[in-house]
């Protein structure tokens, strides 16, 4: 049994290294260390989760009731703590510090009452299982309870795992490095096995109890969602007829993807953040019911809300049916979905995900009515693929795809086998990092928004500018509702905000700039979509700013 003390210790270590490969080293040598049963909960603990991508297990806990927490367990008033944030700047060496001010603090910290890792973990699985009324005043005693048993330095990182951000810049690199050094296997096959099984945790116990072996059997399940194969920019038709000869020519839905998973009668629909979202689209668990002939089946595609004259609906009316939980049916009539099925990756016991696409698209239309399968051409003539992308663009939608007829199903792959041609300038998906409340009539609002890109390497965020224009007065109200549970650190008017949200941002050009963390700054930024299907993981990378700053500069 390990204690959670000694996984704390590892944390504040790794957090004053700076060397990727030495902070490698220490998970490693502690994923040796900890038992089988451990194990997975370690490997998900380190970079910040509590439970695998996959599992629709959520802790539900936003920094108000962490503070809550942390006020009834040191007896601080919660201002104090908030106090304590602002001269920190971290949430979790506030949170030892209120502990170590606070009354009770002489009382804690008995032996005998150490809490161990896998005790942390079923306090938090508890945490997730509580809803409805008074579920809140329970979180808050659950997580009291967990503070009241822990040191300052266990503390630290008991308040950044129950936000889920423990800012020690362990990412799923290290992690995938990490297991391979541990358990002395290739870093590429526990790579594919985040891909196709979304659990880290999973492939940590694979690698070691089954070594190399095990981790090649690893492969696609059903009802575990496995990453989305993504998209690069195309160049342009000619070009990419030129590079791929034939091209599988399909219309790029302006709509949000979904992932189905089919097994008998169980239907689950998996949102782009993986998120089971089956209980909000009844419609389409109806759609697939009737249209998906077959029993066991993975399919990928893309869910549109059809409006007035058969025009796709603003992508923020289809979030908002992803998003309901309560009168769903109510808003299924509203907004109703209908279906655009491109990819099948499993079907009947066999993963498809290694064959190419022609041959999986010919599965597609064996188990699916035609109805619910986007429509797709394949050729290498230019003039063809004019026509579609000019028919898709006349239809509402957003462009074409291009995807190579003989290629594999990547997991989590943008590759060059998938390109998207659109005609509006790129956007970039930024993660809100930080904000500034409004002046004169917008006083009660935040009125600007702190951006930032990530850096794959450290797993931080680094600023590249503020967004203020393109919000409508009543999103600035909405926003506002979203962003303010969300909130670590005030200042002024400044406030520092946990990065979560995503924002789809347009802008005129990306300049160098000494003025924000990554070097670049955005001219004429403004808002296109909140991205709620995005995570924080989803968000654009500093080398992809790097790139569009060399395309345009190269224009
Ligand atoms: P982007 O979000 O701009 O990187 O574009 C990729 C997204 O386009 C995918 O994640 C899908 O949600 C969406 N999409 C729409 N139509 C298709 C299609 N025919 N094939 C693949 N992706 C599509």
């Amino acid at each position: 049994m390990t204690y959670f003390e000694d996984f704390a210790k590892v944390c504040s270590a790794i957090e004053h290294i700076s060397g990727s490969l030495e902070i490698t080293t220490n998970v490693s040598n502690f994923l040796k260390e900890v038992s089988d049963e451990e194990l997975p909960i370690v490997t998900r603990f380190i970079m910040g989760h509590v439970f695998p991508v996959w599992s629709n297990k959520e802790l539900g806990l936003g920094p108000n009731l962490l503070y809550s927490a942390i006020s009834r367990t040191s007896s601080l008033p919660v201002k104090r703590i908030e106090e304590l944030i602002k001269e920190t700047g971290d949430v979790g060496l506030a949170l030892e510090k209120a502990i170590l001010c606070g009354k009770t603090h002489l009382s804690l910290f008995s032996e005998s009452e150490q809490l161990s890792i896998k005790e942390v973990y079923l306090r938090f699985e508890r945490i997730s299982e509580l809803s409805g009324k008074g579920s809140q005043d329970a979180k808050i005693k659950n997580l009291q309870y967990l503070f009241s048993q822990a040191k300052p330095t266990e503390i630290v990182y008991l308040s950044r795992l129950a936000i889920e951000e423990m800012r020690i810049g362990v990412g799923e690199g290290i992690v995938r490095n990490a297991i391979a050094e541990a358990f002395g296997v290739p870093s590429e096959l526990v790579e594919r096995g985040i891909l196709l099984t979304n659990d880290s945790g999973l492939v940590a116990i694979t690698a070691k109890k089954e070594g190399k072996e095990g981790l090649i059997k690893l492969g696609v399940m059903i009802n575990r969602p496995l990453r989305m194969m993504l998209a690069q920019i195309g160049a342009g038709i000619n070009e990419t007829i030129k590079e791929m000869g034939h091209v599988a020519v399909e219309w790029k839905y302006d709509g949000a993807r979904v992932q189905i998973h089919k097994n008998e009668n169980d239907i689950t629909i998996y949102s782009r953040k993986l998120e089971d979202v089956t209980s909000s689209l009844p419609d389409l668990v109806k759609s697939i019911r009737t249209n998906v002939l077959t029993n066991c089946v993975i399919l990928d595609g893309e869910a549109v809300a059809i409006g007035k004259n058969n025009r796709p609906k603003p992508f923020q009316e289809i979030l908002r049916r992803f998003r309901r939980k309560y009168d769903v049916s109510t808003t299924a009539i509203e907004i109703p979905l209908c279906l655009n099925l491109f990819d099948i990756l499993y079907l009947n016991g066999d993963s498809l995900i290694d064959i190419p696409l022609i041959k999986r698209r010919e599965k597609l239309e064996k188990v699916c009515d035609k109805s619910v399968v986007a429509k797709q051409i394949i050729t290498d003539d230019p003039a063809v693929v004019e026509s579609i992308y000019n028919e898709a663009l006349a239809a509402g939608h957003e462009g074409v795809m291009l995807k190579n007829p003989g290629s594999p199903y990547s997991p989590g792959k943008r590759g060059k086998n998938w390109l998207k041609l659109k005609p509006i300038m790129e956007t970039l998906d930024l993660v809100v990092i930080g904000g500034e409340w409004g002046e004169g009539r917008r006083t009660k609002f935040i009125g600007s928004y702190l951006l930032a890109c990530r850096d794959p390497d450290t797993e931080k965020f680094l600023p590249i500018g503020r967004v203020a224009t393109g919000i409508t007065d009543e999103q600035l109200e909405d926003l506002t509702k979203l962003f303010k549970d969300l909130i670590i650190l005030e200042n002024g008017i400044h406030v520092d905000i946990e990065p979560k949200i995503v924002f789809e941002v347009a802008f005129e050009e990306i300049q160098k700039s000494p003025n924000y963390g990554s070097g670049y700054a955005l001219r004429f930024p403004r808002l296109v979509n909140v991205r709620t299907d995005k995570s924080k993981e989803d968000a654009d990378s500093i080398e992809r700013i790097e790139q569009l700053y060399i395309r345009q500069k190269g224009r």
